[in-house]
Formats: C-alpha cells, structure tokens, sequence
C-alpha cells in the first residue's frame, strides 16, 4: 500500500474499532502492531460494559453512555463483516455501594435483603448494601474473534510485529517509522494503550500501564450466577453462554508495576478469598486460569482524546473502561479527524491538558 490516509499504531480494540469505522468512511486505513492483534488488554478485560459503576470519574458519563447504546450496532457490524455472533453475557451487576455512593448519587436505591435472595442466591449481604444496574457484560475474547475476522473481511491492513514510531518533521508534518519504511498518511493516530507512544510535554498527563491479575473459576451447579457481581474491590463475572459458559472472571488487582505482567499466587488467593466472602459457595470453585493485563492508565485516571498536532491524534487511556468505550470512542474519533463535531464532549479528554491546571498549550 502507498502511504495510507491514516496510519493506526496499536491493534487493541481501540485502534481495531477505529480502523473499523474509519474504513466504513471511504478511508485507507494501515494498523502497526508491534506485537499480535489484540493480544494486551482487550483480551485480558472482564468484559462488563460498566457504564453506571458509581466508582467511575463523572467524566465518563455521557461517552460511556453513548457506547453502551452504540454496542448493538457495533456487534451488528461486526456480524455483518465476520459472520459471528457476539451475545452479551449477562444484563444486570448488583454493585455494592458505599456510604460516599449514596451521598454523590441520592436517586439510588437500596435493595432489601428479601430482594437480593431473590436476585442472587447465597450472596453474603451482611454488612453490605448493593443496588441493581442495568448493564451488559460480554466476553472479549469472542468479541476479539469476530472483530479481527471483521477486519480481515475488509481491506483495512493490519501490520503485526511493526512497532512504530512517530518523527515529527516539522511544526505539524509527521512521519510514521517502522524497521523497514517510512509512511508519510494524512494522520498518524496513536492507539498504543498502556505503552503510550506519544511524547506529550513534561507537567501534561502522560499514559501509564495498571497491571491488573485476574482468574477464572468454573462455577459449582450448586451456584448459579446469572449477573455480575460487583463490590468497590472485586467483581465477580460470569460466562452464560459461548465456549467458556460455566465459568466466572474474578478481579482484579490493581498495580503500579510497569510493564510487568507475572502473576502471583499470593494476589489471586487475594481475590479469590474476597469473591468466596462475597459468595460462599464457590469457595472449592475449581481455577481454571489465571493471567494478568496491563491497563492504559492516565495520570489523571481519565482518557487521551483528541488532536496533538495538524496530522497527529491520540485515543488511549481507557484504562478500566475499553471495552466498554470502543464503539464511541472509535465514532468521535472519526468524527475529530473528518472536522466534524463529535457526539459527545470531549473537553476533559483533550491530550494537551496538564496535570494540574486543565488544559495546556501545545
Ligand atoms: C484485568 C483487566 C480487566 C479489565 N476489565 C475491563 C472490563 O470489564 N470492561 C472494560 O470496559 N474494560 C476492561 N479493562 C480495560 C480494557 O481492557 C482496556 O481499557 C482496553 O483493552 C484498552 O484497549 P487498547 O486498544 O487501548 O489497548 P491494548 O489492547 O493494550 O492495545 C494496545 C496495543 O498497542 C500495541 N503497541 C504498543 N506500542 C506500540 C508501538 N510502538 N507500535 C505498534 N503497536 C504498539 C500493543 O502491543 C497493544 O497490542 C480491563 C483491563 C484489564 C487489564
């Protein structure tokens, strides 16, 4: 391919939704990967779509709104291209609250202890309050399938083990590097996650990776779980349909150890002794499998949205909440670079902002 219109660093969901929705637009689109395609966070996530997570910044609101409502089309498309199905694993998370919830949000409402036996059998409600949301969960594994297939249905070209890099040649000229040429695309858009390949100005927010371990039970018959449970620590996902259905995701850690990804007995005996409190009867709950992912963090907690430089944009920083936020993230996206105004604010998301004091000057 010549130079494409734009060049994606990063084959994450982010950077793989985006060449998606870009490429419905006419556009030629290349992704470098320096590694495999969604091989990092994407396919180590939970897969809850936790739009209404009271632990989540309010920022978030109203783009994680708009991706939830984006996600059945965003799995339609997906089916459309690849022919694979996506289901949603479950619709509802009981989420323990905590007094600060209650105060932020006072239009919650408490479940009676009558309710929760009803909606969750043998879940140990002492000394916890939970609320009822309406949310979805999937498994990202299964959406990882059918979005790469997907890709593969069009002509979008996906580069694995082509790490990138960005040279600025000018005040707003831009060139992508790899080992082996050099791309001159309209616009370079950094999807690189955790590892962050944008050099952003000392004092502005800079990405960083928050490991997080994670296992997978098989759940009892005696225990069965047909939501997500959810507490301000761990949360407990169950599998209800495709290949891993009878099982549940208990996490996870969260861990400021660069790009570090070893799991640790002593953690996941952690989670596994705090998901056995929340639920007693998964106590001898067989592990299936343990992992560990890196989150792209913020130093702020929130993402980096938006324009660098003329040709030069980022979208990272998704941190607990990628999965949740492709589908939008990956129209804004296309929405900035086309010069249209996007769906939703992204003022709190713009990459130049500095730590402290908002937004900056390039
Ligand atoms: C344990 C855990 C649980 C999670 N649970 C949930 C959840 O329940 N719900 C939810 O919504 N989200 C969840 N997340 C968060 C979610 O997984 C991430 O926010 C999302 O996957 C980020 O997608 P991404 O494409 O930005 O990053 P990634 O999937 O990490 O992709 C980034 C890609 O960029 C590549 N790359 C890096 N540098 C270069 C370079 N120089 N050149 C080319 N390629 C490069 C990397 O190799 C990688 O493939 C969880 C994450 C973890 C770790």
């Amino acid at each position: 391919m010549s130079s494409p219109d734009v060049c994606i660093a990063g084959a994450g969901i982010i950077g793989l939704s985006l060449a998606l929705e870009l490429q419905s637009r006419g556009a030629r689109v290349v992704v470098l990967e320096q590694g495999l395609p969604l091989a990092e966070a994407s396919t180590a996530a939970a897969g809850m779509l936790a739009a209404r997570d009271p632990e989540n910044p309010p920022e978030l609101q109203s783009l994680s709104e708009l991706s939830r409502a984006l996600y059945p089309r965003f799995l339609d498309h997906l089916f459309r291209l690849s022919g694979t199905t996506v289901s949603f694993q479950t619709s509802t998370t009981l989420q323990e609250v905590h007094a600060s919830h209650l105060e932020a949000d006072r239009g919650l409402t408490l479940l009676s202890n009558e309710t929760l036996s009803i909606l969750q059998p043998q879940l140990n409600t002492r000394d916890r309050r939970f609320i009822l949301l309406n949310e979805e969960s999937l498994d990202p594994r299964e959406l990882a399938q059918a979005l790469w297939a997907a890709i593969q249905a069009t002509e979008i070209e996906v580069r694995s083990h082509t790490p990138a890099h960005f040279v600025q040649t000018g005040s707003s000229k831009i060139e992508v590097h790899t080992t082996s040429e050099i791309l001159h695309p309209r616009y370079v858009v950094d999807c690189t996650g955790a590892w962050g390949l944008t050099q952003l100005p000392p004092g502005h927010v800079l990405p960083l990776p928050r490991k997080g371990q994670m296992l997978a039970i098989q759940l009892p018959p005696s225990v069965p779980l047909h939501l997500v449970l959810r507490t301000p620590d761990i949360y407990i996902v169950p599998r209800t349909t495709g290949p891993a259905a009878g099982r549940a995701v208990i996490g996870a850690t969260v861990e400021d150890v660069g790009f570090d990804k070893t799991v640790h007995p002593e953690d996941i005996a952690r989670l596994r002794s705090a998901a056995t409190e929340l639920l007693p009867g998964i106590a001898d709950a067989v592990a299936v499998e343990t992992w560990a992912g890196l989150r792209p963090g913020t130093s702020d907690g929130l993402p980096l949205l938006g324009q660098v430089t003329e040709q030069h944009f980022i979208s990272a920083g998704h941190y607990r909440n990628g999965i949740l936020l492709a589908p939008a993230t990956a129209l804004v996206m296309a929405q900035i670079l086309a010069g249209e105004r996007p769906a939703v604010d992204l003022g709190a998301f713009t990459p130049l902002r500095s730590l402290h004091s908002g937004i900056a000057q390039p």
